[in-house]
């Protein structure tokens, strides 16, 4: 069983402040929020960086990306836009090492991104 922090999340044994939930996703509030929407959106089914994935991954990647887009819809920022953000290993900042999409949103982003 893994130990990764979102397992855990996914598991309910710590808390967070879960925004949605459907059968393959979760997705919660960032504890160190970069933006004034800070949300992360995981899969049910664990996988440790985006290197892990693989073709019968694909369904589950989308299904991430539209949660997140639905997710922007409803609070009503989709039009103003967002950011998604997945970083995978050292050089790309991943430190939760539970595969996960960031949405950003509620301030103008920078580019390129530090
Ligand atoms: P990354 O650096 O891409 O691996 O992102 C990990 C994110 O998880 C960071 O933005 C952290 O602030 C966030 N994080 C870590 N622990 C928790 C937690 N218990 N609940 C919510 N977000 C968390």
């Amino acid at each position: 069983m893994s130990d990764t922090i979102f397992s855990k999340i996914i598991r309910r044994e710590i808390p967070a402040d879960i925004v949605y939930e459907s059968d393959e996703v979760l997705a919660f509030r960032d504890l160190n929020p970069q933006a004034p929407v800070h949300v992360l959106f995981i899969p049910k089914r664990e996988l440790a960086t985006l290197n892990d994935a693989g073709q019968t991954d694909a369904l589950l990647l989308g299904q991430l990306l539209l949660a997140a887009a639905d997710y922007a819809r409803r609070e009503g920022f989709a039009e103003q836009g967002y950011r998604t953000v997945v970083n995978c290993n050292e050089d790309g900042g991943q430190t939760v090492f539970y595969l996960h999409v960031h949405l950003l949103a509620g301030r103008r982003m920078h580019w390129p991104p530090g």
